[in-house]
């Protein structure tokens, strides 16, 4: 019910980002369909002109409202201090913490998890604020690590982005499902991180017709890992872990979404984003079973999205009226995700 516009209890915070049009967008015509007024409700219309509040109020179906809702003048840093920077506080308490960034092709995911050398985004402030806390200096302290591991599914096979190579196994052990022999990188300052990350980007796979452009059927997981030196260095324990997702692009699944189960399973879509949302299903239904073993992706995320972990998503959006349809199948799945 989007009237009744409630966080309270609720264990997963949504966020919608809309992104600024593109300059070809601009050039091509193209009208925003998206308005976002008091810092949290949005609006969908097919029309630009539709700037009347009383309107837009009166648009049934068509108005959303979250946690927060970022328009498209939001910097990265106000995004990850809304977002993310409350995690981070959490995993350095010794909580879990996860945020996804969920939506279509070209509406933003990859710019607010990574972002750019002069705007990093979600995962490289995150990493600097974890140092910064710790040693007050965004450096290693001697006495706290942070490990960072980071890689891809794609078409239900898991690479180490970090190291790419042969695909990885999955396999069960005392903390649940883990990628056998994925690289954990130790990291000393915030300066290497965007670097790294950028190069574990370029090893995301690319659609064989789009050289250079990164699959959109390709998701990342950046896992970073507070640890802790005990008794003089002997024994190092995990404080805890956040982990950040780029999630692929959402737009394939949807569309066959509402067709029946028999033609998901016969067309070459994206198993585990709809695994991830027959997992928010079930969680929103209170349901007792929930199928993490359908995908690769559920599996791994398992113990951030059921357990006692912090979740957060952040739904991207294009205001661009050619997304109309894309950005509404994006804000009801958001919308969904608010009631876990
Ligand atoms: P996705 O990962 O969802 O496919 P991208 O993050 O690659 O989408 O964004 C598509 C394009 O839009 C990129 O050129 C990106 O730099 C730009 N972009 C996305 N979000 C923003 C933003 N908030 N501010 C400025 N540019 C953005
Ligand atoms: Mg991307």
């Amino acid at each position: 019910n989007p009237e009744n516009c409630e966080s309270g209890g609720s264990r997963i915070l949504v966020f919608v980002r809309l992104r600024p049009m593109a300059k070809k967008e601009k050039e091509a015509g193209s009208r925003s369909c998206v308005k976002i007024v008091n810092r949290k409700d949005v609006y969908l219309t097919e029309f630009a002109s539709e700037t009347d509040y009383l309107r837009l109020k009166r648009l049934r179906g068509r108005h959303f409202c979250f946690d927060a809702a970022f328009s498209d003048s939001t910097t990265q840093q106000e995004v990850y201090a809304t977002t993310t920077a409350e995690l981070v506080e959490g995993v350095l308490q010794g909580r879990n913490g996860s945020v996804f960034c969920y939506g279509a092709t070209g509406a933003g995911k990859t710019y607010t998890m990574l972002g750019t050398v002069e705007n990093p985004g979600v995962m490289v402030l995150a990493i600097k604020d974890l140092f910064f806390q710790k040693s007050g200096k965004g450096s290693y302290d001697g006495n706290h690590l942070v490990h960072l591991s980071y890689l891809e599914v794609y078409n239900e096979t898991v690479r180490d982005l970090l190291s790419p190579g042969r695909p990885l196994v999955l396999r069960e052990d005392k903390q649940g499902i883990v990628a056998a022999g994925l690289t954990q990188y130790r990291a000393y300052s915030t300066d290497e991180v965007m670097s790294l990350l950028q190069q574990g980007n370029q090893n995301r796979t690319t659609e064989p017709t789009r050289a250079n452009e990164t699959s959109s059927r390709s998701h990342a997981i950046l896992q970073v890992t507070e640890l802790q030196f005990v008794f003089r260095e002997k024994l190092l324990t995990e404080v805890g872990k956040l982990s950040l997702i780029d999630l692929a692009g959402s737009e394939r699944a949807l569309a066959t979404d509402q067709r029946s189960q028999r033609s998901i399973e016969g067309a070459n879509i994206n198993r585990s984003l709809l695994a991830l949302s027959s997992c928010i299903n079930a969680l929103v239904e209170g349901k007792k079973h929930i199928p993490y073993r359908n995908s690769k992706l559920t599996q791994l995320l398992k113990d951030s999205l059921g357990g006692p972990c912090n979740t957060v998503m952040i739904a991207n959006i294009s205001p661009c009226n050619l997304s109309f349809g894309e950005t509404q199948n994006t804000l009801h799945w958001a919308d969904r995700a608010k009631e876990i």
